[in-house]
């Protein structure tokens, strides 16, 4: 629609010159940018020639390259460039000789129609105005005749009634009469004009204005075309997209769409070809021993007394590494696995939805697919260089345990030490010096304050079997009952240990027990009561196996193998093999030995010595007589390890009430008999594997290290019998989840900050110690008094800065584990703060599900494709930032603990 209708006011006449003056502005900026552009254009231009020449010298002919593909297009490239320049430079000038030019000549016509416009209106508007003036003017002049019209009249009429005819009758007629000739010409004068006016009046609003108004719209309308035909050149003479720019690209990109990596090299090897390199011989030098140098061979390794020690160094060296590389091959194997399967997993998809289908949906698994690739690409390789460093590795073994073994010194050849991370139970080397194993460590105290009494009971009670010989120099002699099954080799009994684990500290332990030079325990009876240098046992016919201090229950082997660290330390502990109960004397003797007691078909016990009707008495014989348990393994008892604070009986504890369902057992509130004091208790269901168990009890020995407010506080492992169970500091709240979805509306904004905070001195405290949890949610905290937070469930946990999981991620909680995790299986602090993160939704939400609504799957897509979750209600900004700080994709990004603690602490105090 025009504008000559609508526009005929004053206002609308001063908004048309407005309008048009605003038009004049912009045509004038553009005329000022579009010169800038060319200048700008021509510059560009002038950089990219000079690129394309700087290319074209660089690249001088190789003929190694003549013909690869990858080369002709980059050639089409450098070419383009310099096209695409020229191209850019022509345009630059035809916009600034010809556009610009064309906008000129614009600004002028319309500078020209708008004053045109402006003294049109002007002159109608005056003429008007003119007229107005003097039908003013007309009216009171009438107004003046009227009067002297009036007054003349009347004194003639005076005049002529006094009845004196003459002179003066005679001038007042005349008067008269001449005034009422000029009133009557002023009458006709007065009405021609207002007739005139009112026509002209009328004209001008119907005729001239809009007249006016349509022909300058008309004007307008033919620049609005001039106008847009300019810009239509503009765009044209900047469009990178289209004429010669879109050949050069397109020349360019068939140049790249010809190169094809199974062709790239077809011509080039064709004409290299050449055979693989020589074998190089690495050979012993036979002139090196000239006539001989001692015993002495070539290429063959000398075994003897000044080598021997040596010789183990190097193989134990050569083991520790073997058993890296083949964790690493492991892992890294795992790593491909996953990698192929997931691989897998997508291209089904592909083939199902094709590749529109899928990655229209899930546009991440497109980018995936070659990440995954190039992955599994460097895995092979590193496979590869780790089967030869194994093969290697295997080879210099052998070399080494071969002649070793000959000489009696090594395991048996059959038992390769890093098959089965372990030795043989029964080895016959004696070599202390190297194979003791040097661990300086502080060790809990074995037992609580009934435990110690009953072990000064021990130290007051003399063995009675052996009264007479006790406090005697000599190492005791055979007990005087032996059977013939005495004389049957152990070996076969020997069961193998697992590798060492390293030792942990306890700095929290304090020992009722007499620690050594070293800090470990030594046995009631001390050095003072030793035979030559053994300490002394005592036994006790009323005391059964379980009370005995150096008996562990079912602890499992990683702890065992953590406690004896020193020549001789021993213990004595009960294992399950095909489903029967065996009891296992385990020694610290060079490696780890474990022996499995012997029954007698009379009920007696024994190893290789003399059998005794309780193990009691065994393990006292044993300890007493310095010989070694078997005649292979050499193993003596000299200290026996009691044990630790936290290892409490079962009897010890009583079980009250059910108050929750773990993974792996019930969790009940319980008592501790001896102190009163109410605690928590975990059990493990009887009928898991050992395996489960093991993990079940990994739970314990994190927990062990830590004293922290806001950590669940460990007390104890009940492992004498089963169910074997962890007992904690009962904390009433139950879990933060329950907690917070029950009181949901009736927790202060600060009170919520609270648990945030709690939660993140937890956390940072962990952060220090290099725990990871790994399962950090509102599910796996405790809510204490007053509302405070404890970190529990440590089952997913692990003591490392960094901790990559290669064994599937089956029970991985998905919607609280941080990207990289779930990716490529790369566990730091850095994913606890991402869960960290969530664990505060869930508390600002009053414990509602992540992501609601969403499948783990979909969770996992939204969030690799930038996806957040919204500030539950209440959330003060200032902590919804810090969680979306938490939530950053990448992990480097993210806060650490101690700062996320002292941010937290800042919103806490401003509330
Ligand atoms: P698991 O780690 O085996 O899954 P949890 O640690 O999740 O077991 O415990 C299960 C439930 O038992 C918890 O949700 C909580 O209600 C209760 N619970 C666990 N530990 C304690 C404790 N120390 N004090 C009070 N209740 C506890």
């Amino acid at each position: 629609m025009g504008f000559s209708a609508a526009l005929q006011g004053e206002m609308g006449h001063a908004a048309v010159l407005g309008r048009q003056d605003a038009e004049l502005r912009l045509l004038d900026t553009m005329r000022r940018i579009l010169v800038a552009r060319a200048k700008c254009d021509r510059e560009y231009s002038a950089a990219l020639t000079q690129l394309a020449r700087t290319a074209d010298k660089m690249d001088s002919p190789d003929p190694l390259l003549d013909d690869s593909k990858l080369h002709k297009a980059w050639r089409v490239m450098v070419d383009g460039l310099e096209d695409w320049s020229n191209t850019m430079r022509e345009n630059a000038d035809t916009l600034v000789a010809d556009t610009v030019e064309k906008l000129v000549a614009l600004i002028t016509e319309k500078r020209a129609s708008r004053k045109v416009y402006y003294e049109e209106h002007q002159r109608i508007t005056n003429e008007v105005s003119r007229l107005q003036e003097a039908v003013g003017k007309a009216r009171a002049y009438y107004e003046q005749t009227l009067e002297l019209y009036k007054s003349s009249k009347t004194k003639y009429e005076d005049q002529f009634l006094k009845g004196k005819p003459g002179r003066r009758l005679d001038e007042l007629k005349e008067r008269y009469q001449k005034a009422c000739r000029k009133l009557h010409q002023m009458h006709n004068d007065y009405v021609l004009l207002l007739c005139e006016a009112a026509d002209y009046e009328r004209d001008f609003r119907t005729v001239l204005l809009p007249g006016l108004l349509e022909y300058q719209e008309r004007v307008q309308e033919d620049m609005v075309d001039k106008w847009r035909s300019i810009l239509l050149e503009v765009w044209e003479l900047t469009d990178t997209s289209k004429g010669r720019y879109s050949e050069i690209q397109a020349e360019v990109g068939s140049a790249v769409n010809a190169i094809s990596s199974r062709t790239e090299y077809s011509a080039f090897s064709e004409e290299n070809k050449s055979s693989p390199p020589e074998p190089v011989t690495f050979e012993f030098c036979s002139d090196l021993l000239g006539d001989g140098v001692g015993s002495l061979q070539p290429g063959r390794l000398a075994v003897d007394s000044l080598t021997v020690d040596s010789l183990r160094l190097r193989l134990t060296d050569i083991e520790h590494r073997l058993k890296e590389v083949m964790a690493e091959l492991r892992e890294k194997q795992n790593l491909l696995n996953q990698h192929e399967t997931e691989v897998a997993t997508i291209r089904k998809g592909m083939g199902a939805g094709g590749v529109g289908g899928m990655f229209q949906e899930s546009p991440h698994l497109a980018s995936r697919l070659p990440v995954l690739k190039r992955a599994s690409d460097v895995l092979h390789r590193e496979l590869n260089e780790l089967r030869c460093k194994e093969s290697w590795l295997q080879h210099q073994h052998s070399l080494i345990h071969d002649p070793l073994a000959a000489l009696g010194c090594e395991d048996p050849p059959t038992n390769q030490p890093w098959e089965t991370t372990h030795v043989n139970g029964d080895s016959t080397c004696k070599s202390k010096s190297l194979l003791s194993l040097n661990f300086a460590h502080q060790r809990d105290s074995l037992s609580l304050k009934s435990r110690s009494t009953a072990i000064k009971e021990l130290l007051r009670k003399p063995f009675s079997r052996w009264e007479d010989q006790a406090g005697t120099e000599e190492p005791v002699g055979p007990p005087p009952t032996t059977s013939p099954a005495d004389q049957h080799s152990l070996n076969d009994l020997a069961i193998t240990p697992d590798g060492a684990t390293t030792p942990v500290d306890h700095p929290q332990a304090t020992s009722p027990a007499i620690p050594n030079a070293s800090g470990m325990l030594l046995c009631p009876g001390g050095p003072g009561g030793a035979i030559n240098g053994i300490p002394e046992l005592t036994y006790d016919p009323d005391r059964c196996l379980e009370d005995e201090p150096w008996f562990h229950g079912v602890l499992p082997r990683e702890e065992v193998v953590r406690l004896l660290v020193e020549e001789g330390h021993y213990l004595v502990r009960e294992t399950t093999r095909n489903d029967e109960q065996q009891i296992v004397l385990s020694v610290c003797w060079g490696s780890h030995k474990h022996f499995i007691v012997q029954t007698t078909p009379e009920g007696h016990y024994r190893f290789e010595g003399p059998a005794f009707p309780t193990i009691q008495e065994l393990i006292l014989y044993q300890h007493q007589c310095g010989l070694p348990v078997t005649n292979k393994s050499g193993a003596i008892l000299r200290t026996p390890i009691f044990r630790e604070r936290w290892e409490l009986n079962n009897d010890d504890v009583e079980l009250r009430e059910k108050i929750g369902r773990g993974n792996f057992g019930d969790v009940y509130k319980a008592r501790l008999r001896d102190s009163g004091l109410e605690v928590a208790v975990k059990t493990c269901r009887v009928t898991l594997p050992d395996e489960q168990k093991k993990k079940f009890l990994q739970e314990g020995r994190i927990l062990k290290q830590y004293d922290h407010p806001n950590i669940v506080r460990f007390i104890g492992i009940c492992v004498q019998k089963q169910p074997i169970m962890i007992v904690m500091e009962l904390v009433p709240g139950g879990s933060l989840l329950s907690f917070v979805r029950n009181h949901k509306g009736q927790l202060t904004v600060k009170q919520m900050m609270g648990m945030c905070l709690d939660t993140a001195s937890g956390m940072a405290y962990l952060e220090s110690k290099n725990c990871i949890h790994r399962d950090l949610a509102a599910r796996n905290c405790l809510v204490g008094h007053r509302n405070s937070v404890k970190i529990s469930d440590f089952g997913m946990s692990r003591e490392e800065e960094e901790y990559y999981v290669s064994d599937g991620m089956k029970q991985i909680p998905i919607k609280w584990t941080a990207p990289e995790a779930l990716n490529f299986g790369k566990y730091t602090s850095l994913c606890d703060v991402w869960s960290y993160g969530v664990l505060c939704w869930e508390i600002f939400s009053s414990g509602e599900v992540p992501y609601h609504g969403y499948s783990n799957t979909k969770a996992r897509e939204m969030i690799d494709t930038g996806y957040r979750m919204q500030a539950p209600i209440n959330t003060p900004d200032t902590m919804y930032q810090l969680m979306l700080k938490c939530w950053q994709y990448d992990p480097d990004n993210r806060p650490h603990f101690p700062e996320i603690y002292s941010s937290v602490h800042d919103i806490y105090l401003s509330l």
